[in-house]
């Protein structure tokens, strides 16, 4: 195998490519300028979304990353903080923006496997005192990302929204991989967003559209999104072309999510026994692989030249994520030349 036409790409679920199918939808779409009156197919994928997430309203976006900036700008005020898990997304990747844009700060809370507990969150919450910023929201990442794609099951869900409610604080969840989590729970992707107050799914994941997030939530918080997107460049005009291709997703990528999640197994169970590698069996599409005896960055390009990318994630960790690009032959062959490397 060499790099080029067959290179298995394992980096991201990011790196799929709309099919013809997707293509054609896309080139269908019936549009109208989204900043002056309004773009019937964003409409339509909005509406979609509310209802399937069970929410009031669901605002379209760009990126996860605005849509997760416009959540935090809606639910905190400048000198506050929001508690999230200490390897979140919105940690590693956004807390510049929260801090540059909203003058708000992330409180940090550590767990053994990326998976918040209502006794954790709670103790992470600020007492009121002038000598202490408030806590604004709570946030939680399902799937987590530099957890393997690990679930927060429902329960649990429900347990650290009862510890927000009490406090009287919103939860934001963070859901770039929230089809991952319910598929994993065998759960309708509503039952997990409705226990959110702000909800961020995105469609540019595991279900292969080129761009394209929704923030979901109450009608008048949402109002005021629209106002904060806008500051931040969101304004999109014709976005029915990119509506198109998430419409289409939500109708023939989400129900085959799962079959990415039986393709990450694939993966973990051709290296579980690998005397150089430790791993957790995955829930949903990513894999871990920590490495005994190899640096991540070396490794890296030995799989690299067999023909097989990754990411690395840590100075003796590498990431594989599977995704709708990738068949289960396709992986069980990359699995054997990640074992043939790391020998
Ligand atoms: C990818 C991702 C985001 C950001 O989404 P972009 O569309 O890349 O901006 C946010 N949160 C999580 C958990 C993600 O995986």
């Amino acid at each position: 195998m060499t790099l080029g036409g067959d290179v298995i790409d394992l980096r991201s679920d990011t790196v799929t490519k709309p099919s013809e199918e997707m293509r054609r939808a896309i080139a269908r779409a019936e549009v109208g300028d989204d900043v002056l009156d309004g773009d019937p197919t964003t409409r339509r994928l909005e509406a979609r979304v509310a209802e399937l997430l069970g929410h009031e309203t669901a605002l379209f976006f760009p990126t996860g990353t605005q849509a997760n900036q416009v959540a935090i700008g809606l639910l905190a005020r400048p000198g506050t903080e929001i508690v999230v898990e200490a390897d979140a997304h919105l940690l590693h990747y956004e807390q510049h923006g929260a801090a540059a844009i909203w003058g708000v700060q992330l409180a940090a809370v550590p767990t053994p496997e990326g998976v918040l507990t209502p006794t954790l969150v709670r103790e992470a919450l600020r007492p009121k005192s002038p000598d202490l910023p408030e806590t604004a929201a709570i946030a939680v990442e399902n799937s987590h990302n530099a957890a393997g794609g690990r679930v927060m099951d429902m329960a649990r869900m429900q347990s650290v929204r009862a510890v927000a409610d009490d406090a009287g604080v919103p939860l934001l969840v963070d859901g770039a991989r929230l089809w991952n989590a319910a598929a994993f729970l065998g759960v309708e992707p509503g039952r997990l967003a409705t226990l959110g107050t702000l909800v961020m799914v995105s469609f540019s994941k595991g279900l292969g559209c080129p761009v394209g997030s929704c923030l979901v939530g109450p009608k008048t918080l949402l109002e005021a999104g629209v106002v904060l997107r806008r500051r931040l460049g969101g304004g999109m005009r014709q976005s029915g072309i990119l509506a198109a291709a998430c419409l289409y997703a939500l109708d023939h990528h989400l129900p085959r999510i799962v079959e990415d999640h039986a393709t990450a197994r694939v993966l973990a169970d051709a290296l579980a026994d690998h005397p150089n590698v430790t791993l957790v069996a995955p829930e949903t599409n990513i894999v871990m692989l920590d490495l005994k005896q190899h640096r991540a960055g070396e490794a890296l390009e030995v799989i690299r030249a067999a023909g097989v990318l990754l990411s690395k994630f840590g100075p003796s960790r590498l990431r594989a994520v599977t995704h709708m690009g990738v068949t289960g032959e396709e992986v069980a062959c990359a699995a054997e030349h990640i074992a043939r490397a790391l020998a």
